[in-house]
């Protein structure tokens, strides 16, 4: 992908909230998608203007659920896309989708569009587990719309699915997985259920009761890895697991410093100096009121950044790559902490890059800590 930047599209809307979604989504008339896609265009037209480099090396279709809506629009976005930057010839292009919310003739729409990458929230190949969770599907259902994805012509696949789930067990889980890789999707992505504030979950879940124990989660997370890499699934950063080849260039691009541009509700962009953050309010978006705010980086939040986004990856940070960032040898700023680290087993240093142990991806949150100022 070169060093060009990255563009990700928000679509805000849902079937249904999920009992445990915290994400700026949910259920909207079709007037509102209407406005909403009308202020989209505009944004777009408007922030490329002042674009100083239009290259594009991926582009991400997130929300909310991208797929619920006409699939006219998504190309409409599209097209204004390639129209307004310069989209490379071998560029990424994700949807999200989740089962029942696509069908042939909507997936034929992508494909012309360009659009060479689904991602489908599954999250467990169990319908109770998917009830608790409040999801609008059925595990059929899913393997329906999978089918429906393959016989398009899509190559490129990435099934989410969830751990911790309430009433989840280690057999159910590794059931999950094992369903998953049989069905051989070019990526898979495995995240523990977090139970954020504010969601139907923090009322029920809050004190934990009915919640896999840590230790069960912890078990989850091991056995995560070590079954995928039996049905040859590598796992190259904390949550995602792919066949060679096929790790998701969009995510690598976050964790690795790339600009990239967030069009739409709540949608975040970097350019490789400050942060801008999209207001999370629909109604003020569609009114044209896009910013919400853009904070400055200093040195010091790059030098930050750079540690834990790099470090989420299982290949870790490269020593030249900060050099070559921040002008400056490692050693001078982290000297102590990679010592401190190295000695307690948490990160392995090996030639040119410094990654997580095994140890020390049990305990990420503590090893990135260590490198904050
Ligand atoms: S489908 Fe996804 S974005 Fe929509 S409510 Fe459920 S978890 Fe949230």
């Amino acid at each position: 992908m070169n060093d060009a930047g990255m563009i990700y599209v928000h679509i805000p809307f849902c079937v249904k909230k999920c009992d445990y979604c915290d994400f700026v989504s949910g259920v909207c008339e079709k007037n509102v998608q209407e406005a909403y896609f009308k202020a989209l265009k505009e944004e777009i037209v408007k922030r490329s203007e002042s674009a100083p480099d239009k290259r594009v090396g991926s582009v991400f279709f997130g929300g909310g659920t991208p797929s619920i809506v006409d699939a006219g629009r998504i190309k409409d976005i599209l097209d204004l896309i390639r129209v307004r930057f310069e989209i490379e010839d071998d560029a990424e292009m994700t949807i999200e989708a989740n089962p029942n919310s696509v069908t042939s003739d909507k997936l034929k729409v992508y494909r012309e569009a360009g659009i060479n990458r689904i991602s489908i929230g599954l999250q467990s190949s169990k319908d109770d587990e998917l009830k608790t969770l409040g999801r609008v599907h059925t595990f059929k259902e899913f393997l329906k719309t999978y089918d429906l994805v393959r016989t398009a012509g899509f190559s490129n696949v990435n099934i989410d699915i969830m751990s911790a789930v309430p009433g989840q067990t280690l057999d159910s889980y590794h059931e999950t997985l094992k369903t998953v890789a049989t069905l051989n999707p070019e990526h898979i992505s495995a995240y523990s259920l977090i139970v954020e504030e504010g969601t139907p979950f923090f009322e029920r879940y809050k004190d934990g009761a009915g919640l896999p124990d840590e230790d069960t989660e912890r078990k989850m997370y091991h056995d995560t890895e070590s079954i995928l890499k039996e049905y040859g699934y590598e796992r190259y950063e904390i949550s995602n697991y792919a066949r060679p080849g096929y790790e998701c260039k969009h995510n690598m691009g976050y964790w690795t410093g790339r600009r990239y541009m967030g069009f739409g509700v709540a949608a975040a962009s970097y350019d490789g100096s400050g942060r801008r953050t999209n207001t999370e309010d629909l109604n003020e978006y569609i009114g044209g009121n896009w910013e919400r705010e853009t904070i400055e980086l200093s040195e010091t939040d790059k030098i930050e950044e750079f540690m834990f986004l790099g470090l989420r990856m299982t290949r870790g940070i490269s020593k030249s790559g900060f050099k070559e960032a921040f002008g400056k040898d490692i050693y001078d700023v982290y000297n102590v902490q990679i010592q401190k680290l190295k000695d307690h087993g948490l990160i392995v240093e090996s030639g040119e890059r410094i990654f997580l142990s095994k140890l020390g991806t049990d305990v990420a949150n503590t090893v990135m800590a260590e490198f904050m100022f």
